[in-house]
């Protein structure tokens, strides 16, 4: 299983898992995890170097980096020289999450729109896949990255809670969905719907820890250790065996991201 979203050695207040990002890297790996995508994109450069750090420190760890869209505010000349600089680092496999959140509205719309752009542009100059997240905004998500050409270099709607319209949109248009624990949840009907009628070669799993933890866990701290929750539900939606859909979704992730992504996580011990 590869865990192609976690918050594993966030900066922030309140971040640290028990056990460090060591502890919750053996437990994954106890649960049956390969590979964890470390994602890096507050609004600073600690942020995502700290992914990159842990990266190059744990065998079976990559790293995403950008500037989150709540952030978009933050971004001046200097800060984006510091983008570029790291997301051109070979541990990094993608350029984001950047995108559009209309829902909290953290920054101005307006400029979370034109950093945004700069995401995509910059991504199609490092020839990196994107890593979208998009929330209240399907429609001008979408519009962005066709007016940027993003599907130059694809990438991955990453915590796919929208609708199941925008779902396929997304697909024709020759990204990826990275399906989250909130799958598993009673009120899941339009992700339901969308894992059901994705192909199965264009789906991806995620954590998102340490946020959004499925069933049986849900309101408990997430860790890439639960990824096998989603697993088993898209197995349950599709009527496949989850050995089929790990496999699967395996060999998707090492296609969107490359080959850094058959490196595997040190065995718990
Ligand atoms: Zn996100
Ligand atoms: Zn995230």
């Amino acid at each position: 299983m590869i865990d192609t979203h976690a918050h594993v050695a966030a900066t922030w207040e309140g971040a640290a898992y028990e056990g460090g990002t060591a502890g919750v890297l053996a437990r994954a790996a106890a649960a049956g995890v390969e590979h964890v995508i470390c994602v890096g994109a507050g609004g600073d450069v600690p942020e995502m170097e700290s992914a990159i750090a842990c990266a190059r420190a744990f065998a079976g760890v990559s790293a995403i980096t950008g500037i989150h869209p709540h952030d978009a505010k933050n971004v001046d000349d200097a800060l984006w020289q510091e983008v570029e600089r790291l997301c051109a680092q070979p541990e990094v496999v993608a350029v984001g999450e950047t995108g559009l959140d209309f829902h909290y509205d953290s920054s101005p719309r307006d400029v979370q729109e034109a950093t945004f752009r700069r995401h995509i542009q910059l991504a199609r100059r490092l020839k990196k896949p994107l890593c979208i997240h998009t929330r209240d905004a399907e429609a001008l998500t979408l519009r962005v990255l066709q007016e940027e050409s993003a599907n130059a270099v694809g990438g991955v709607i990453h915590c796919f809670s929208g609708t199941c319209a925008f779902g396929l949109q997304m697909l024709d248009y020759g990204f990826y969905l990275s399906i989250p624990g909130i799958v598993t949840f009673k009120k899941a009907g339009e992700i339901v719907e969308t894992v059901l009628q994705a192909p199965l070669d264009r789906l991806l799993i995620e954590t998102d820890s340490p946020f959004l933890a499925p069933l049986p866990y849900r309101g408990k701290r997430n860790e890439p250790a639960y990824v096998v929750q989603t697993l088993r539900k898209i197995a349950e939606i599709k009527g496949l065996t989850v050995a089929e859909v790990e496999q699967a979704t395996n060999a998707n992730a090492l296609r969107l991201f490359g080959p850094r992504l058959a490196g595997k996580l040190a065995p718990a011990p």
